[in-house]
């Protein structure tokens, strides 16, 4: 019999499996603040559960449901992580520690499918869709690695489109946030989208005030067909109104991601679109110099052409910051996630 992973369950949840374990609800209570708090993922180690709970927990329970493959640790202190599920796929995620934060990214699904022409994650098309108990498990996985250095924010921007995997998405998101698992502040999580407008519809009626990031990448539709195909479903004008909508929803600000590559989106007049574009929005712009990704021809932009393209965009007073590459002498970058 496959194993329940408990890193997919909210407490509520996990409180109707002990039943079968004939156990009182506060075990469950004592077994996440081992697992989220105490960073420990080995039962037996669990010594205020009694000894028949930890026997049956090993017999038909697991903590985590990926095994560490390997780890890459970058000039940076940034570290990639490969991890293989339980049914033999490769995935990876990404620990990226700053001074008074420890941000990790998470892959949401095995490969994608959306073909961005600029990112290494969908080269290989779709496998499969990540369970929330394997997109939590990055995260516990990881902070059991790094157990004086807690994880602070968590972003989905790894492998994978997150809201084309909406359901086990959001389910990861509430346990994330539940103080009795990993306890992280909404604010505190990112998903980062191609731009699917009925997805972020639905997001916008979550009541959970999460950031939402959109991948823009060009206002101009021509470009934007080419470079992320998403475009040709559901274009600029859509995807505007739509973010527009958004913002009056939640009553938050969206963040519009652009990676500038040299000659293809990081010229003057780029820049001049953009600004237009968002003129009407609240919303902020963060530019991501493009990360080499083997196999593909794209030229990264220099330090001033990121500087131009930001000053533009500034003396239009829209709010933009640059994401600072992190990882990249290990591909852990953004774009550069790729496994199946
Ligand atoms: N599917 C989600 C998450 C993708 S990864 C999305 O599309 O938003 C997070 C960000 O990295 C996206 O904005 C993505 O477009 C960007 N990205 C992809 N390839 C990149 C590369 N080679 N260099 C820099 N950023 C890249």
């Amino acid at each position: 019999m496959d194993k329940k992973t408990i890193a997919g369950f909210l407490p509520e949840d996990l409180i109707r499996e002990f039943k079968i374990f004939s156990q009182p609800g506060y075990r469950v209570g004592q077994l996440l603040c081992w697992i989220y708090k105490k960073h420990i993922l080995d039962f037996s180690l669990m010594t205020d559960l009694p000894e028949d709970l930890r026997f049956n927990l090993n017999n038909f329970m697991q903590p985590v449901s990926l095994s560490l493959r390997k780890e890459s640790v970058s000039a940076d202190k940034t570290v990639k992580y490969v991890f293989e599920t339980g049914t033999g796929e490769l995935i990876e995620s990404v620990f990226i520690p700053l001074q008074k934060r420890a941000t990790v990214c998470v892959s949401t699904q095995v490969g994608c499918s959306f073909g961005c022409i600029f990112c290494a994650s969908g080269l290989n098309g779709l496998k499969r869709n990540l369970s929330a108990g394997e997109i939590v498990s990055q995260l516990v996985c990881i902070q059991n690695k790094h157990p004086l250095n807690p994880i602070t924010n968590v972003v989905f921007m790894g492998m994978g489109e997150p809201l084309s995997n909406y359901e086990q998405t959001l389910k990861a998101v509430r346990i994330l946030n539940n103080p009795e698992c990993a306890g992280l502040g909404a604010r505190k999580i990112t998903i980062s989208t191609c731009g699917l407008p009925d997805k972020i519809l639905q997001l916008s009626k979550e009541k959970i005030q999460i950031e939402l990031s959109i991948s823009l990448h060009s206002a101009d539709d021509a470009l934007r067909d080419k470079l992320m195909p998403v475009n040709k479903i559901y274009p600029i004008e859509q995807l505007i109104m739509c973010a527009k909508k958004y913002t009056e929803i939640t009553q938050r600000i969206i963040t519009f991601e652009y990676v500038l590559i040299s000659g293809i989106n990081a010229a003057k007049h780029d820049a001049l679109k953009l600004a237009k574009l968002l003129a009407p929005l609240r919303c902020k712009v963060n530019l991501i110099p493009f990360n080499p990704v083997q196999g593909l021809d794209f030229l990264p932009v220099s330090l001033s052409q990121v500087n131009i393209f930001k000053s533009i965009l500034e003396n239009k007073r829209i709010n933009v910051t640059v994401r600072r590459q992190r990882g990249v002498d290990v591909q852990s970058a953004c774009g550069q996630l790729v496994r199946g």
